[in-house]
């Protein structure tokens, strides 16, 4: 899949990006992401999502040397705490502390975590993402938990629009609004929590969907996320689950995606930044 930047002329620095990875949130075991990431890289993973936040960039970047898979063969995606989303200096000083944590020279795609608590913060921060971007730090910049009301916002003060917005998208909670006006400025939606953090993996209308299609409920919901076209990022620390969720792509699901959205109930796994002022 290609994400680029939408400016009034055009679209500037177009970049490829595998639309399945692996999430690594919560996991704070010492060694938990990186055996995840060196399993994942060794299923045929080519992308990881991680951030400031989940304090293992380090351990991303460690994966990385050690799976001897050459940097350009994997898509890395960070994000800029919120805590740390206060100014243009503070985006600068935090994308290198990231690019030093990661052990690597640029960022493939950076994201703002969720929208500035301060309004007057956005703007000056999204400034600071593209100077990131203009400067090779990261070949691309996105936002995450942006509602439709803060992507409005930022055609007001945005030179580059962003490539990415990366919300909670999964059977449950499917926000085809909200997908609509990522698209509209031109990003691609990123689906985070593809599977409620795992807690509607005993619904039982997945596990007779998951039935008559053969495989695993976990693979129906992901695929599910993938065939609306996002890109999909899974969490799990465990090989055998990180493998299954791959094969999730192979997974023909199209005689029962009206079965599938028919699973939709407003249902909020973790945080919703989304509907902030
Ligand atoms: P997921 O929806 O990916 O669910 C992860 C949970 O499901 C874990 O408990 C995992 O357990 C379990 N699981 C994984 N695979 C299977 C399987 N095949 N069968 C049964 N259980 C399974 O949750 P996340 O919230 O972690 O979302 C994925 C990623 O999205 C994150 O890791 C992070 O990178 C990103 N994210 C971004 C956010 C943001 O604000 N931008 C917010 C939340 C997530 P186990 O590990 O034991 O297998």
């Amino acid at each position: 899949m290609r994400i680029g930047h939408r400016t009034a002329t055009g679209v500037e620095y177009s970049h490829e990006i595998p639309s399945f990875g692996l999430g690594v949130f919560l996991m704070s075991e010492q060694g938990e992401c990186k055996s995840a990431c060196l399993a994942a890289l060794a299923a045929g993973y080519t992308h990881i999502d991680t951030a400031r936040a989940y304090s293992n960039e380090h351990e991303v970047g460690e994966a990385l040397v050690e799976s001897g898979v050459s940097r350009e063969n994997v898509f890395i995606t960070t994000k800029l705490r919120r805590m740390h989303a206060t100014g243009f200096d503070e985006v600068l000083e935090h994308c290198q502390k990231s690019l030093e944590l990661l052990g690597t020279n640029y960022i493939d795609l950076y994201l703002v975590h969720a929208p500035p608590e301060d309004t007057e913060h956005r703007a000056p921060v999204w400034k600071g993402m593209e100077h990131c971007l203009e400067k090779g730090w990261v070949k691309a910049i996105g936002v995450s938990n942006y509602g439709a009301h803060h992507l409005d916002e930022m055609q007001e003060y945005a030179t580059y629009l962003p490539a990415v917005n990366q919300i909670e998208i999964n059977p449950w909670l499917q926000r085809p609004e909200l997908r609509a006006a990522t698209e509209a400025i031109g990003a691609k939606v990123m689906a985070y929590s593809p599977l409620a953090r795992g807690h509607k993996l005993a619904d039982p209308s997945l596990i007779q969907i998951a039935e008559r299609l053969g495989c695993t409920p976990a693979q129906v919901a992901i695929k599910f996320c993938h065939d609306l076209g996002c890109i999909t990022i899974p969490k799990s620390s465990r090989a055998d689950r990180i493998a299954e969720n791959f094969a999730s792509l192979d997974v023909d699901i199209s005689s029962e995606m009206s079965e599938i959205s028919a699973m939709e109930c407003g249902y909020v796994s973790g945080w919703d930044p989304t509907s902030e002022p």
